[in-house]
């Protein structure tokens, strides 16, 4: 690994993967089971070792993870139960792209903590926030009297400025509103019908986040041997035909910009479809 070890003192526990690690289990019973990972993990080490569990809603660039149903309440069970912080990273699943302000409120989530940066500038400028609960916030001003965080450039006022009209804009155009209520109901529509390719195991979407695997045969759910290069092949397929799509590993992972049109989804489907059938030319069971 480049850079060295991470920061000591994190542990991790098994994402909530149910199409890649689920095995035989139920998708719920599977998402239980993740979850209770983190009790266990938790009673491991003793409560007053664990200060907070960070994750995002929806994994996003670790390959579009929709966690099953049962995930999340779980998890807030635990961490309620055990006086563990919970921190929401909303780099990615904020502003607009669940179809709400912020993924946590597709999923009722109560975070401590949230991070965000990406849509909050929608990448006009560079800006990256951490927002406090009411609770959380007014301890920390009683204990510190201020959270004492900051890098050089931390609320560059042009960066602000950017951020702050980026925000007005989309109030001024509902388009957290048109996500959730026009285009992320039609993009999944669209996008299912990628579930008919012979290369596609399954296609997962939640607002305007999609996952598409790419498996050599479809209900086995049995992956490709050397693990990320089908799926690097495909991504340059993409390329090829204009379409701008990420591979993680094995599964193709996309977020539309959230003006996109209804014709612009229209062309994304056609040429991932394309896309699929250039590289399932390739590496197809003949
Ligand atoms: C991009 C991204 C980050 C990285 O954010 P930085 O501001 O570069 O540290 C963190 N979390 C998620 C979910 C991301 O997508």
């Amino acid at each position: 690994m480049q850079g060295g070890p991470l920061i000591p003192d994190i542990v991790h526990i098994d994402q909530p993967y149910w199409y890649d690690e689920g095995g035989d289990m139920d998708p719920d019973e599977f998402g239980l089971m993740r979850a209770r990972a983190l009790e266990e993990e938790i009673d491991k080490h003793g409560e007053g070792r664990i200060a907070a569990f960070i994750a995002e809603p929806i994994q996003g660039a670790g390959g579009v993870i929709v966690p099953p149903d049962t995930y999340w309440p779980e998890v807030m069970r635990i961490c309620k139960e055990r006086d563990i912080l919970f921190c929401a990273d909303e780099v990615i699943c904020g502003f607009g792209r669940m179809g709400e302000w912020f993924g946590s409120m597709h999923y009722d989530l109560q975070p401590d903590m949230i991070s965000m940066a990406k849509g909050l500038s929608s990448a006009y400028l560079p800006i990256g926030a951490v927002a406090f609960s009411e609770a959380r916030a007014q301890e920390m001003f009683k204990t510190a009297g201020e959270f004492f965080h900051g890098y050089t450039y931390s609320g560059h006022p042009a960066c602000c400025a950017a951020a702050l009209k980026n925000i007005d804009i989309i109030e001024r155009e509902g388009l957290i509103d048109r996500v959730r209520d026009h285009t992320a109901p039609l993009f999944a529509e669209k996008m299912k019908k990628l579930a008919d390719h012979p290369i596609v195991g399954e296609v997962r979407t939640r607002g305007l986040l999609a996952a598409i695997e790419l498996v050599p045969e479809k209900p086995s759910r049995k992956r490709f041997e050397n693990i990320g290069t089908v799926g690097t092949l495909c991504r340059d397929h993409c390329f090829a035909n204009g379409l701008v799509m990420r591979a993680v590993r094995d599964t193709m992972v996309c977020s539309p910009p959230l003006v996109i049109t209804d014709e612009e989804i229209d062309e994304l489907v056609e040429k991932a479809w394309k896309s699929l059938d250039d590289i399932w030319a390739k590496v197809g069971n003949k």
